[in-house]
Parts: structure tokens; C-alpha cells; sequence
């Protein structure tokens, strides 16, 4: 089977299993190929609904996991996306798809290689409303704030001030808040200058390592 007929069964399953129903997420899967994102040696796995490793102790989330998180998103054409966690660049093309050539997603990877190597498969694949920042996510990005749109792929012990600073007014924020086992999927609203946060189902990421999240001291 080839890799488009894969994506196509991935997209399938996905939609049967209710984790992607919105036609622009559906079709930002159908785009982007996953198996460019994966290292060589898991390609084969590229489209199987499971976390694969990217390096340096890092993983591309889980199909599934990464549909619930654009769903709660709800992100629309040409708003301005903040990513934090660029890990692969998989969700960040994502983002790309769908907010299209009028929109720009800014992510930030706090590791150099990982950044340098998903910004060099984002270029080879012609997404070019993607910046990719390196650096501290948990500080955001304030340089080009306020988005419309922020999504954490990665374990916070709590919302980060600054990115709730940095969401526009109107803005969602999704983010995995809990320990370093297990999480609680935060959608945080900005309404009339008010957070309000709705708690999501359970999920497990990597730790967000940072001023604003978890202390490297803290992992060990
Ligand atoms: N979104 C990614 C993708 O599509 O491949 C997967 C992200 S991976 C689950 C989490 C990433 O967050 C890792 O690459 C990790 O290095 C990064 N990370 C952790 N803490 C961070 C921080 N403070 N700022 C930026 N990136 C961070």
C-alpha cells in the first residue's frame, strides 16, 4: 500500500472513530504527509494511531490525540497561531493547512536540532506561513502576540501566565495541565478581558520544560 492510500485509511479511521469531524481539519490530514515527519526508521508506523519517537527524547503525538486538539482548537482561516512544542513540524504543517496563506503560525521548539531539522522539512514541503522560533514556549512569543489561537503539545504543571497574556481577546488556548504522568486537556477562553477554562479528557505528553513550566531539577 502506498503512503497516499495509508493517509487516506488513517483520515478514514479518524473520522469513523468521531476524533476529526470539521471539513478543514479533515482535509489538513488528507495534505500534510505524515511520514515525512517520522524518522526512517518508523516510517512504516507513520500512519498508525500511536505517539512515535522524533529524538532526543521526544515523540510526535498520536493521530488521535493531535485530531482532539485541532477540534478544540477551532482554529479558522487566517488567524495567527502560536505553537508551542515544534517538535517533528507535523502539527505545525497542520496548523499551516488550516489556516491558510492569509493566516501565520509561529512555533517554538526549546530544542535547537529538533527546531532546525522540522524547519528544514516545513521549507523542503513549502509551508511558508510557518515560523519556527527557537526557544523558552513557556515565555510565548510576545514579539508578534496576540494570537488567536495558542496550542501547547506538551506537559504543563499549569497555564503559563504569558501565553494567557498573548491570547487575543475571542482567543482558545488548548494545553495539557497536570503531572508528569498524566494531564487534564485545558481549553482556556479569553472573553472580555476573563479566562475561563474548560477541562478536556486525560492525556500524557513529554514535560514543557521552562521558566513557566517544569523545572529541568523537577524531572529527575
Ligand atoms: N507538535 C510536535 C509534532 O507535531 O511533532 C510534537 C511535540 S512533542 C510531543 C513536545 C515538544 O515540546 C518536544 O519537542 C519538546 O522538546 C518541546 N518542548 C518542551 N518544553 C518546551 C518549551 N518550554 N518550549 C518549547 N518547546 C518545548
Amino acid at each position: 500500500m502506498g503512503w497516499n492510500e495509508k493517509r487516506r485509511k488513517m483520515v478514514d479511521y479518524l473520522v469513523k472513530l468521531g476524533y476529526l469531524s470539521s471539513p478543514e481539519i479533515i482535509k489538513a490530514f488528507e495534505r500534510v504527509p505524515r511520514h515525512e515527519f517520522v524518522p526512517k526508521e518508523y516510517r512504516k508506523m507513520a500512519y498508525d494511531d500511536t505517539p512515535l519517537p522524533i529524538g532526543l527524547g521526544q515523540t510526535i503525538s498520536a493521530p488521535s490525540m493531535i485530531a482532539t486538539m485541532l477540534e478544540e482548537l477551532q482554529a479558522r482561516r487566517g488567524d495567527k497561531i502560536l505553537e508551542i512544542g515544534t517538535g517533528s513540524g507535523y502539527n505545525a504543517a497542520l496548523l499551516s493547512e488550516i489556516t491558510g496563506e492569509g493566516g501565520m503560525v509561529y512555533t517554538i521548539e526549546r530544542i535547537e536540532e529538533l527546531a532546525i531539522e522540522a524547519e528544514r522539512r516545513l521549507r523542503k514541503l513549502g509551508y511558508e506561513n510557518v515560523e519556527v522560533v527557537i526557544g523558552d514556549g513557556t515565555k510565548g512569543y510576545e514579539k508578534c502576540s496576540p494570537y488567536d489561537r495558542i496550542i501547547v503539545t506538551a506537559a504543563s504543571p499549569r497555564i503559563p501566565k504569558p501565553l494567557m497574556e498573548q491570547l487575543a481577546e475571542k482567543g482558545r488556548m488548548v494545553i495539557p495541565v497536570g503531572s508528569l504522568e498524566y494531564q487534564i486537556l485545558n481549553i482556556v477562553d479569553k472573553f472580555k478581558g476573563e479566562i475561563r477554562v474548560y477541562e478536556k479528557g486525560a492525556c500524557v505528553f513529554v514535560p514543557l520544560i521552562g521558566e513557566h513550566g517544569w523545572k529541568e531539577a523537577q524531572l529527575v
